[in-house]
């Protein structure tokens, strides 16, 4: 059955492409069954119109194939324009499109991997667990969840929790970079070493990359482990202590 957005969708496409070729004024044939209430004429050039395909039957594109969410002005336009997106296949499995909550405003942004099991089914990113838990760490150095903005560079849950594919962020990782332009942190966490060879393109292992400034999109930015890693691996709650008191030395010099 078709989802009755994708219908609109392609309507909506369709009636463009009708007012690109004849004017604003569109006509239709009254629908059998129902008596119109004004009489529903085409004008004698009407046949002179292209004849395009019936918007119906046409294959179904990926929604955002235009780039009119590149130009929005805040994240809630840009939500607008993005949140039915169907361009990777991550799409089709999602149960809800998680975008990214917090400060429009915040001057620390922190920006994971994907949605896991409870961000899909909450659409919401970093709840469950190993939200729980990066919110105790924020508010170990002083840092209220809801001054900072969490996103992650893919929107939609891989199955199984699987590392998202190397097409996935290709779709995906240019809303995070809106994402970013819209907000303008001062500094950026990155939580987990897929998150941060993403970000960074580069094949570093976490013990290689935390405990430095590093930067990304001109904005120093740093490195350390996923609270969900954090759970499974408690020994390194340390060096994740250091990395946040370093990221919190780092935010009080540039904000
Ligand atoms: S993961 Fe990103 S690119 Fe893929 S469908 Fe979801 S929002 Fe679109």
């Amino acid at each position: 059955m078709n989802h009755p957005d994708t219908i609109f969708s392609r309507i909506e496409r369709y009636l463009l492409q009708r007012q690109a070729l004849g004017g604003d004024i569109a006509y239709a044939a009254p629908i059998r069954g129902i008596t119109a209430p004004l009489p529903l004429t085409a004008p004698e050039n009407a046949s002179a119109l292209p004849s395009l395909p019936n918007p119906l039957a046409m294959k179904q594109e990926p929604l955002i194939r235009d780039t009119a969410w590149k130009n929005a002005s805040s994240l809630p336009l840009l939500y607008d324009q993005i949140h039915q997106c169907q361009n990777c296949k991550l799409g089709a499995t999602r149960t809800n499109f998680v975008f990214g909550t917090g400060n429009l405003n915040a001057r620390l942004m922190i920006i994971g991997e994907a949605p896991g099991a409870d961000e899909d089914a909450q659409g919401e990113p970093f709840v469950g667990r190993a939200g729980q838990l990066l919110t105790k760490i924020l508010e170990a150095i002083q840092f209220h969840r809801e001054d900072v903005y969490i996103a992650n560079i893919i929107k939609c849950r891989p199955p199984e929790n699987r590392r998202p594919e190397a097409d996935e962020v290709a779709e995906c990782e240019p809303y995070l970079y809106k994402q970013i332009d819209l907000v303008q942190p001062k500094v950026i966490l990155a939580v987990g070493l897929t998150a941060v060879n993403t970000l960074l393109k580069s094949k570093h292992t976490m013990g290689a990359i935390r405990g430095q400034t590093l930067e990304f999109r001109g904005i120093p930015m740093i490195a350390t482990y996923h609270p969900a890693a954090l759970l499974r691996n408690p020994e390194w709650k340390k060096a994740t202590w250091e990395d946040v008191q370093m990221l919190r030395k780092l935010y009080d010099t540039l904000v």
